[in-house]
């Protein structure tokens, strides 16, 4: 068996070109009204600015413009709320990203809770969270709902099939595992707590690791046949599976980089536009 390599990356560029001319047909239709999405970065870590330059760069590419605001690594909770909430009220703002993580003295959960849910293109939010595990509209957090995009175009069966999900944070495990569950697989998340990991990972026919921490799931872990997606991302590349040999036996594979994390722009910025559609009517 020679695994589907699933291509972000390749992917990414064909539905930007649907994403341009859709932008492109609204700005026409909503009097040369430019969808914006508003991005904010508070302190200074260089990975985080480097995906909020991305994100920028990405709504650029199809047409779309971002603006950028920058807060000190000494802001306060309250200033945070206070700028969302001029963010919320500004009709010239159609999305609101908050870059993950805030510094600590942040709650980082009332700041995005704070965002409209109408504007919460990057689907943090509890509510937002709590619709789309309902089967309601809302927009998905969009690390998952990338990669439930990349699954869909390459026809990667999910109906029955046994999801395996390592990790549960907020913005990834957890909102992975309601989508999955609403594609009718049957999901079992695993967290550090989790006794005998390797056990749970023998069963998946379907594999996404979400853990933080560089190739921690083992090839050796994995099944034949097995569909893996790799979210994480570190130096060198790296991410949180081991492939040694992986290519050769399982069904499919995302690669690293190249996979999830151009998805996950592509699931902003599409979200993004939708949001400015919905304004506009
Ligand atoms: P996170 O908030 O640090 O969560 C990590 C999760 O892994 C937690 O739920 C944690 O369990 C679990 N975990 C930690 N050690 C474990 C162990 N020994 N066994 C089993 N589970 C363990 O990370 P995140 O934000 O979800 O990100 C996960 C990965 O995805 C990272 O590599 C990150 O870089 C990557 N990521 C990529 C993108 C992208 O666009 N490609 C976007 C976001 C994140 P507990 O809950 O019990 O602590």
């Amino acid at each position: 068996m020679t695994a589907i390599i699933l291509d972000g990356k390749a992917l990414v560029k064909q539905r930007e070109v649907k994403l341009e001319s859709d932008v492109a047909e609204l700005i026409q239709r909503n009097g040369n009204r430019t969808p914006i999405l508003a991005t904010i970065l508070v302190g200074s870590d260089p990975a985080s600015g480097t995906y909020v330059q991305m994100k920028g760069n990405a709504c650029r590419r199809i047409g779309m413009d971002s603006i950028k605001v920058e807060l000190s690594e000494e802001t306060t909770t309250e200033q945070l709320l206070a700028k969302i909430d001029e963010l919320n009220q500004n009709p010239d703002v159609h999305g609101i990203l908050l870059q993950h993580p805030v510094p600590a003295q942040i709650d980082e959960r009332a700041c995005f809770d704070a965002i409209s849910i109408e504007k919460d293109v990057d689907g943090v939010t509890t509510k937002g969270y709590g619709l789309m595990a309902m089967g309601e509209p809302a927009y998905g957090s969009a690390t998952p709902a990338g990669i439930m995009h990349l699954l869909e175009h390459y026809n990667i069966e999910l109906n029955g099939k046994h999801a395996v999900i390592v990790g549960r944070s907020p913005i990834l495990g957890k909102p992975m595992a309601a989508m999955l569950l609403n594609a009718n697989c049957t999901v079992t998340i695993c967290h550090s707590r989790t006794t005998d990991l390797a056990s749970h990972i023998k069963q998946a026919d379907i594999l996404v690791g979400a853990v933080g921490r560089p190739e921690f799931i083992k090839a050796e872990w994995i099944k034949d046949g097995a569909v893996v997606v790799d979210a994480g991302y570190h130096p060198g590349g790296l991410g949180d599976i081991d492939k040694a040999g992986l290519e050769e036996r399982v069904a499919a594979l995302t690669p690293v980089p190249g996979g999830v994390g151009p998805m996950t722009i592509n699931a902003l910025i599409s979200q993004t536009l939708t949001a400015a559609q919905q304004a506009a009517q």
